[in-house]
């Protein structure tokens, strides 16, 4: 990280954590651990929930961007439902998700913020996604030469009837266009 420092990349986490519902309860985390005991894949992250509470308290977030780990929330919410201090957890991974996407910091192996990127830019042209789109977008920026090996799925979904060749676009896009910029001016995209 050159111009952007860990120190900045948790200071603006923290202040989307605490414009969140209950946010502000971060800083009530008395590191029970019982968020990573409750969470199904804590076992696969590089730091379960509870660390990730202290390494933002540290300033070592990037740390934990640059893990495996908040590509491994299922969003099952079940650290949110144990938390005894009340501390919306699954809206903290979210925001985590987002200021990697942002800032473009994740691990280089994670294929989700290709898809995550992918996604949102048939939303933003289209106001609706588009499976065909989507997988076109996501295999050019992973692995463009498995799209030949997909070609054979494609042909008989499409022959089916169940590949959009063609998006339709939304009725009203320019005022879905004019909420998402409303809402990356104001960091919630
Ligand atoms: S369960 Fe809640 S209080 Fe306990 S470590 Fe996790 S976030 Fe902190
Ligand atoms: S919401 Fe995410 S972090 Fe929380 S328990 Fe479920 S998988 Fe783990």
């Amino acid at each position: 990280m050159s111009e952007l420092t860990a120190k900045d990349l948790g200071t603006e986490l923290l202040q989307r954590i605490h414009a969140l519902p209950k946010g502000k309860k971060i800083d009530e985390c008395i590191q029970c651990g019982t968020c990573s005991a409750s969470c199904p894949t804590s076992g696969a992250m590089k730091y379960g929930p509870r660390e990730i509470i202290a390494s933002l308290r540290a300033g070592m977030i990037d740390k934990v961007l640059k893990s495996n780990t908040v590509w491994l929330c299922t969003s099952c919410y079940s650290c949110v439902v144990r938390c005894p201090a009340g501390i919306p957890f699954t809206d903290i991974m979210y925001e985590l998700k987002r200021l990697g996407v942002k800032y473009g910091i994740y691990p280089k192996k994670t294929t989700n913020a290709a898809m995550a990127n992918s996604f949102s830019e048939v939303i933003d042209k289209h106001g609706r996604n588009s499976d065909t789109k989507l997988i076109l977008k996501y295999y050019m920026r992973t692995s463009p030469l498995k799209i030949l090996g997909q070609m054979g799925l494609a042909s008989k979904l499409f022959f089916k009837g169940r590949m959009d060749v063609f998006t339709k676009t939304i009725k009203g896009l320019d005022g879905l266009q004019k909420m998402m910029a409303a809402a990356e001016e104001n960091g919630e995209k």
